[in-house]
């Protein structure tokens, strides 16, 4: 495969590899050492993605890609901050990915730690866990008014939320998402299927 150039064909080499994936049959393709010697110089990964940090969300395995491809930053919960902008710019700017993806997934823990804190039902955690499932408070708070209270319903509206923040924040990504040249796609991992859906994108996805 040549690398994708553009965010459709970026984001369509990632769904056929999850394809693979969700089929049990993944090439993993481009692991082997001639690969990972010529790569030492330099990477040119063909997209950025933006997950949670969950065991099971492991992103070369779910998009069966290889060595060089993605650019992958992770945190739980897929929250964002300003190490995790910084990140994505490097990504877009410096090594020029077309795509940036940003995962969240079923049953993910860090949204249903926010979703007991706001039912009052969070027990003791260190400040810094405290921190982390406070960012996601908003998101909860929102989805209730508005009678979602189903926690993957809520993980995904998280996700809206993130490339929000993403876009409202960052205006180096913002100006080349209007201009065309750099998309944001907000996706949902169904962790026993292993299959990822869509559910938004942002840019020229064409
Ligand atoms: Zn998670």
């Amino acid at each position: 495969m040549g690398r994708p150039e553009t965010a459709k064909q970026a984001l369509d080499a990632l769904l056929v590899g999850n394809s693979n994936f969700v089929s049990g049959e993944p090439a993993h393709p481009r692991q082997d050492a001639d690969l990972r010697r010529s790569l030492a110089e330099s990477q040119r990964p063909f997209a950025a993605l933006f997950g949670c940090a969950d065991s099971r969300l492991s992103a070369e395995m779910i998009f069966d890609v290889g060595l060089g491809d993605l650019f992958v930053v992770r945190n739980a919960g897929q929250i964002i901050a300003n190490t995790i902008i910084g990140s994505l710019e490097f990504a877009a700017d410096y090594l020029g990915v077309p795509l940036i993806l940003v995962l969240g997934h079923d049953s993910c823990g860090a949204t249903k730690a926010a979703i007991d804190a706001h039912n009052h039902n969070f027990p003791p955690a260190s400040e810094f866990v405290h921190h982390l499932v406070d960012r996601l408070a908003p998101t909860v708070a929102k989805s209730y008014q508005n009678g979602i209270t189903d926690h993957d319903e809520i993980t995904k509206a998280h996700v809206g939320d993130t490339i929000a923040d993403l876009l409202s924040t960052s205006s180096y990504i913002s100006e080349r998402v209007a201009a065309g040249t750099l998309a944001v796609v907000g996706a949902h991992y169904r962790l026993s299927e292993g299959k990822v859906e869509i559910i938004s994108t942002h840019g020229n996805i064409n």
